[in-house]
């Protein structure tokens, strides 16, 4: 039988959010959501990342106050997709809550941007029907990280203004006062269930709010948000849609290359090294800079030409190896392949080769000490008997 975790909505002003959640052994947190726009106090737009936590920690939910009825039945369809994924890391959990159904004057089409290049590709390509741009500090951008916060902030103001759309100020504690202290993962199990969070929040203004893709359909991977899985999260209010299945990040930059706002504007950085906006070294503004060059563009916000030192001490993932891969062949295929950048890429994928075969080998040692272990054992137990 699973331990119960309550979750009670706090009083609050028209612009700020709170849920006060007690733990199975009487911990308690308070996350809080404010905005620049008025939000939703019912208990709906707390329904996924309680969901995604219950699961994880094989807590059940209680909500002290309604729930809206179609989010209610979305986190149970959305139940069968974790459990789905992650059969042995999820769990199945009761929600207890009374339902109502949620009516809202909300008319609008939010688009989720953080400046970076999935948010640019939507706000660009759905720009007839956006009707807002939202910007979130405390997913990305940690909630203590104010100077880089309100960085990114100024940038996205200026970027919307120039798109032509306002923007929806939002700052939560909903990632540093609860899913990282559960230590949820951040990026394969939290971040769609903390943004669908937000959307449900805006329900006195939007209808519809898009969250933009990370992988494109011929690249899918089980992560946090998920085109299985976003819209699951919508209630009776607000539709939550993945938007931009047809073009991968390589196709998205050749798109954003011939766009003035988003080269000045771009921000694809989470390393933040020395404060930076981009920093510039890190695999992701690297795999950005590959893909700008493909596409025979320049960002003023990445300038300069690519650091081959930097390139090859990358330490990669399987999945870097994938994206750096594809930005090399869409190099080639454009007719401008940098043979410093195809062999500084090399060091690195090497490199990850390297650290692969010699982690396989400690493993391999390691059992084999153990089963040396157990034949000594047994032999010194039949010689005593
Ligand atoms: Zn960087």
């Amino acid at each position: 039988m699973s331990s119960q975790m309550t979750v009670h909505v706090e009083d609050t002003d028209a612009h700020l959010i709170a849920a006060r959640i007690v733990m199975p052994l009487g911990a308690a947190a308070l996350a809080t959501t404010a905005s620049n726009y008025e939000l939703d106090h019912s208990a709906t737009p707390w329904l996924p990342p309680m969901l995604v936590a219950g699961m994880r920690k094989n807590w059940s939910i209680a909500f002290d106050s309604p729930v809206d009825s179609t989010a209610l039945r979305g986190a149970s369809a959305a139940q069968k997709v974790f459990l789905d994924w992650h059969p042995r890391r999820f769990h199945e959990i009761s929600v207890s809550a009374k339902p109502f159904d949620a009516m809202s004057d909300g008319r609008g089409v939010g688009c989720f941007f953080s400046g970076g290049v999935d948010s640019f590709y939507s706000a660009i390509t759905q720009s007839d029907r956006i009707t807002h741009l939202i910007f979130v500090h405390g997913f990305d951008i940690s909630a203590r990280n104010e100077d880089l916060a309100g960085r990114a902030l100024a940038s996205a103001r200026v970027a919307a203004a120039e798109l032509g759309k306002p923007l929806i100020e939002v700052k939560t504690t909903l990632r540093s006062a609860f899913g990282d202290r559960l230590l949820l993962d951040w990026g394969y199990d939290f971040h769609g269930a903390a943004l669908a969070h937000v959307a449900l929040a805006l329900s006195r203004h939007l209808r519809t709010v898009l969250i933009p893709s990370s992988n494109s359909r011929w690249d899918q991977v089980i992560w946090g948000s998920h085109p299985d899985l976003d819209p699951l999260w919508s209630s009776g209010s607000v539709t939550v849609e993945h938007d931009a299945l047809d073009e991968d990040r390589l196709g998205k930059l050749r798109r954003l290359g011939t766009d003035e706002t988003a080269m000045k504007h771009l921000r694809v950085c989470w390393e933040n090294r020395d404060g930076r906006f981009n920093c510039g070294v890190c695999v992701k503004c690297i795999r950005t800079k590959i893909g700008l060059a493909a596409a025979s563009a320049e960002s003023v916000a990445l300038p300069g030409p690519i650091d081959l030192d930097a390139v090859s001490s990358l330490l990669l993932t399987n999945r870097d190896c994938h994206h750096l891969r594809n930005g090399l062949a869409a190099m080639a295929d454009a007719g401008v392949t940098d043979e410093g950048v195809v062999a500084a890429v090399d060091v690195a994928i090497r490199r990850r080769h390297w650290r692969q075969a010699r982690s396989y080998l400690r493993r391999v040692r390691s059992v084999t000490i153990d089963f040396m272990q157990i034949r000594r054992r047994l032999q010194v137990g039949d010689t005593v008997r």
